[in-house]
């Protein structure tokens, strides 16, 4: 029997972040999102690629290529194929295989030279650099930087977006044996409903909230969404005792919107968890959002302002990041 283990898309892999979560942190981040967030830092993490293939004759080293639906799908079943009775196969992890509805990109690590060209010369905010993984892949990765880590924290794009995925990695987190007992904390932008679907809280210790905006109307032209839900999920978070930290982005000149949003998130959370206040910082905005939210970052001056309105209204533990 061929065993075919579930596959996530990773856009990357920090081994140790201090800036992802309390401590040294080994950060994944995985492709795809909900939003579209106008001040987003890694647009390409927003999209799953579409196989134009606009990117392969541009890469300077010739670490892109295509490969037909068909072929691609017969490697994968090659690959299946040599599986045993009792090993699980992982088709596509290690080539770093992408298979898309057009064609497949393939991606070949070992030649990139990380220019970033293919990511400026894609339309769709989509990377060609990513691998599918599944858990023991990533577990692997984790066992490395064990010793050295106090946990991990999952992120995008949107890791929810991988739920059940994620369920499986944070549980297989758990039981390592033979490392100290690692955090499994998620980074969210809180359009997945956790009150629905509670099981990823029962195996880790909490999210990274962003709220990025209160008020429909300027929620909408912020990330694309109305942001019902993440409000909801701060209220629910708080409740189950999962929140981990709020963030919110100040961007500059917005005086009315950066209020109201500061004002109502730090009512809520009072003392229960940090509150960071982010500067706006144009570095990898889309030219067209730099336009449109400013070309130049959050004077500290302006942002240290909603610190002080956070603390008035309840945060304690805010601060500017
Ligand atoms: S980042 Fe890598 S894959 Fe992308 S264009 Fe540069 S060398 Fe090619
Ligand atoms: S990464 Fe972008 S440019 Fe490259 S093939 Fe995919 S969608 Fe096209």
């Amino acid at each position: 029997m061929v065993i075919i283990m579930k596959l996530a898309p990773v856009n990357k892999i920090i081994p140790f972040s201090n800036v992802d979560g309390p401590g040294n942190r080994t950060a994944v981040f995985f492709q795809g999102c909900t939003f579209d967030c106008k001040f987003c830092h890694n647009p390409e993490t927003i999209n799953m690629c579409i196989g134009c293939s606009e990117c392969v004759s541009k890469c300077p080293a010739g670490a892109l290529s295509c490969q037909s639906v068909e072929s691609a799908r017969a490697a994968a079943d090659e690959r299946s194929a040599d599986s045993s009775t009792d090993s699980c196969k992982s088709p596509g992890a290690d080539a770093g295989m992408l298979s898309n509805r057009r064609g497949s990109i393939i991606w070949d690590s070992t030649k990139c030279v990380q220019c970033d060209t293919c990511i400026r010369v894609c339309q769709s905010n989509a990377s060609p650099r990513i691998r599918y993984m599944s858990v023991p892949d990533l577990i692997a990765e984790i066992r490395r930087t064990a010793p050295y880590i106090q946990g991990i924290t999952v992120s995008g794009g949107e890791c929810t977006l991988q739920n059940d995925f994620l369920i499986d990695l944070f549980s297989a987190v758990r039981a390592l044996q033979d490392s100290p007992r690692l955090t499994c904390l998620l980074d969210s932008n809180g359009s997945f409903d956790f009150e629905a679907d509670p099981r990823i809280l029962e195996v880790s210790e909490g999210v990274m909230l962003d709220v990025k905006a209160v008020g429909k109307e300027w929620s909408r032209r912020l990330i694309g969404d109305p942001g019902d839900l993440v409000l909801k999920n701060l209220d629910y978070l708080l409740k189950a005792e999962k929140l981990q930290e709020v963030r919110t982005v100040i961007i500059p000149g917005r005086d009315t919107e950066n209020e109201e949003t500061v004002r109502y998130t730090a009512s809520k959370i009072g003392n229960a968890c940090d509150y960071r206040i982010i500067r706006y910082r144009p570095f990898g905005v889309r030219e067209n959002f730099q336009k449109e939210l400013g070309e130049d970052e959050t004077p500290e001056e302006y942002a240290m302002k909603f610190v002080e309105l956070a603390k008035q209204y309840g945060a304690g533990r805010a601060y500017l990041v």
